[in-house]
């Protein structure tokens, strides 16, 4: 069945999919394709805006470590493109309605930046986080090269080197992380107060707030303030996280979207959130008893894969 057959017209005339994805990152894209290879009429809609995208070498990922994110992005909308039940475009989605039931099943109306609206039975949402850097120049500038915040995704890069930790919130934990990986361990404390066992033989404590950074061909200068400038390979900061998509906010407030303390949609085992028809996948969104998604690559792969089946599943689940 082609997707112009497949799909129906509903309330208004609008065009119908069985499902929406929003998102053409790991999870959307994932998503997409295992709804679309059941022919169920999907439509895939990406803004162009990736967690990644300052990412020149991605890792932790059997079968991809050490390539491209945009390569991993450019195959699978090529794979895509090969369903005719999958239609992809780049666009923005400004909000989401809930539209009349039909048979006793839940209805959406997406609409789109370009005024648009389409219809659809299961929106999955993949719209990712954005992280928001520590406030000092050039750590944008080397973002998700030699500033990254996953030791798992970037550690062993700096293998047997001087490494710096930004801040004493999670110096601990990313100490403990990296000291197997790191000839030296260098943290930044900002004036706070760190754990005692950071006061450790292979571990610097550098109190005068950072206020500068700067890449030269091998590593990064860290300025501080009274003058003192610090070499490191590579440094490890903590961003605070936010929900990509705006209207996520408005889906919690008018139908309930739970959200978790951290700021992440809940979801149970299999990528349903709390609205019925509604999904969701990859560092968006978080699963039962856990403060955080697992931000990888292999997880919101993994968790569109959950989205998109469970999708199908439930709309032919008799009623
Ligand atoms: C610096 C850095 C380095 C990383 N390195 C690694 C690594 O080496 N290995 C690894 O496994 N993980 C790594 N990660 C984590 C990884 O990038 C994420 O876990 C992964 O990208 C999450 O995929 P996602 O599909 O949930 O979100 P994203 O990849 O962020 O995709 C979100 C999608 O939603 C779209 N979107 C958002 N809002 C809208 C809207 N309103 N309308 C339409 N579309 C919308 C965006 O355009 C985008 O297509 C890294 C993260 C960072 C920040």
């Amino acid at each position: 069945m082609t997707q112009q057959q497949n799909q129906e017209k509903s309330h208004n005339d609008m065009p119908h999919f069985d499902a929406v994805v929003i998102g053409g990152g790991p999870a959307g894209l994932q998503a997409a394709l295992t709804a679309g290879r059941v022919h169920r009429s999907v439509l895939q809609l990406d803004s162009g805006d990736y967690r990644n995208a300052t990412v020149t070498e991605m890792h932790n990922l059997i079968g991809r470590d050490g390539t491209a994110p945009a390569d991993l992005r450019a195959a699978a909308r090529e794979e895509l493109s090969r369903y005719d039940t999958i239609t992809s475009r780049t666009t923005s989605v400004e909000s989401i309605a809930r539209a009349a039931e039909v048979d006793g099943r839940p209805r959406f109306t997406v609409h789109l930046a370009d005024g648009e609206e389409v219809s659809t039975s299961a929106v999955i949402l993949a719209t990712g986080i954005r992280d928001e850097l520590p406030n000092v120049d050039g750590i944008a500038e080397s973002w998700g090269g030699r500033i990254a915040n996953c030791p798992f995704c970037h550690g062993h890069e700096f293998s047997g080197q001087r490494v710096g930790i930004l801040g004493a919130m999670l110096a601990t934990h990313q100490a403990l992380m990296l000291g197997p990986i790191a000839s030296e361990l260098v943290v930044f404390t900002q004036g706070e107060d760190v754990h005692d066992s950071l006061r450790a033989e292979r571990i610097e404590l550098v109190d005068g707030a950072v206020e500068r950074v700067a890449e030269y061909d091998g590593g990064l200068t860290i300025s501080c303030a009274g003058g003192r400038d610090v070499e490191v390979s590579g440094l490890f900061v903590m961003p605070k996280m936010h929900q990509r998509a705006e209207f996520v906010a408005d889906l919690e407030r008018d139908m309930g979207l739970e959200i978790s303390e951290g700021g992440f949609v809940r979801v149970d085992e299999r990528g349903r959130t709390s609205v019925p028809g509604i999904y969701a996948a990859g560092d968006m969104a978080v699963g039962p008893n856990l403060p955080m998604p697992m931000f990888s690559v292999g997880n919101a792969i993994g968790g569109g894969l959950a989205a998109g089946a469970t999708s199908v599943a439930d709309a032919i689940m008799p009623r």
